[in-house]
């Protein structure tokens, strides 16, 4: 069995579609002896989408349907669908057809013939995303790999098939500041990469706007290297360091010319320039400090709602 995660939220028109696009690999699926569940994380929509998966539901077994009480956000919704999926094979798939459902067979083909433990995607290129956007994701790529032990691939997708073992490894990384690209790579398992083109989303907006994607990255930096912070400690020597060399020279200076009164200019330039160098510092500890607090409390990634059809059995039940 393949259990398909797909996190959603306010995808009203691409539930149809994607669901079309799945059962039409259905028949190759059953083919390698592969049966396939949809379990679609609603991720606190406020659209039609949970009506949607209930129109889904009354015709297909297979769907099932995970509602979340608010938007906790896909890390949240993914960690959210994981748990509930009971098949051999888990899949994590967007809603809005990014994610090619015409690759599953093959990537499928690949876990079960033991191949590997998953197959990964990656974006070859991206077209239709604004320039600026693609720059600064290449620069997040590159200094999260220079700066953090797991190495993530440019352009990685959430998509991917992962084994029964992989996909309780990851389970039981149970932390709250979720980054799964991180988490993916840090349990290890052999990993296939599977490459292709950018696709634009069928129906629907993207709902990462930069800033989101700026949080996002400083997020996934902090939660998987500490070396922001050996920097800071490197920066405050080198300082320490330079104002010894300073202060000699000075010292020196003033044996040898006696005192004249001036540079105030440049001594309140210094101080500016250190204090923002502190305040810099001590912000990437409050980063780290705000982690650890937000961990300690313990708070459940996500809370689940029933559902309409929960409650209806239940009522069923007392009656
Ligand atoms: N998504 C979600 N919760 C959110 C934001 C997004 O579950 O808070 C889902 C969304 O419905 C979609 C997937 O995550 O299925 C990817 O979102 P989107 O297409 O906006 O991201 P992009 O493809 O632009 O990276
Ligand atoms: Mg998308």
């Amino acid at each position: 069995m393949l259990s398909l995660v797909v996190p959603c939220y306010n995808e009203e028109e691409n539930i149809r579609m994607f669901y079309e696009a799945v059962t039409g690999q259905y028949e190759a699926l059953l083919g390698m002896g592969v049966k396939t569940e949809i379990i679609f994380v609603d991720d606190g929509s406020s659209d039609g989408t949970v009506r949607e998966v209930y129109g889904l539901q009354d015709t297909c077994a297979e769907v099932k349907l995970v509602e979340l009480s608010r938007n906790f956000g896909k890390e949240a919704a993914m960690y959210a669908g994981l748990l509930e999926a009971t098949g051999d094979l888990t899949a994590i798939i967007d809603v809005d057809l990014q994610d090619p459902p015409s690759l599953l067979p093959q990537m499928v083909k690949s876990v079960i013939s033991g191949e590997c433990d998953c197959v990964a995607t990656r974006r070859v290129s991206r077209q239709g995303e604004p320039p600026i956007r693609s720059f600064f994701a290449r620069l997040f790529y590159k200094i999260m790999n220079k700066l953090s032990d797991v190495q993530l691939m440019d352009g990685a997708r959430d998509f991917r098939v992962m084994s029964r073992e992989m996909t309780d490894a990851i389970l039981e990384v149970s932390e709250r500041n979720r980054f799964s690209k991180g988490i993916f790579a840090w349990v290890g398992f052999k990993t296939k990469w599977l490459e292709y083109e950018n696709i634009e989303r069928t129906a629907g907006k993207t709902k990462w706007s930069f800033f989101k994607l700026f949080v996002y990255a400083v997020d996934g930096l902090t939660a998987f290297s500490a070396k922001p912070l050996s920097i800071t400690s490197f920066i405050g020597l080198l300082f320490c360091f330079i104002s010894l060399l300073l202060i000699i020279l000075i010292i020196v200076r003033k044996l040898i010319f006696g005192d004249p009164v001036d540079g105030w200019p440049s001594l309140a330039c210094i101080i500016f320039f250190v204090a923002g160098i502190q305040l810099f510092c001590i912000g990437i500890v409050g980063l780290y400090v705000s982690k650890t607090y937000s961990e300690s409390k313990r708070r459940p990634v996500f809370i689940k709602r029933k559902s309409k059809r929960e409650k209806k059995e239940i009522s069923d039940k007392q009656h």
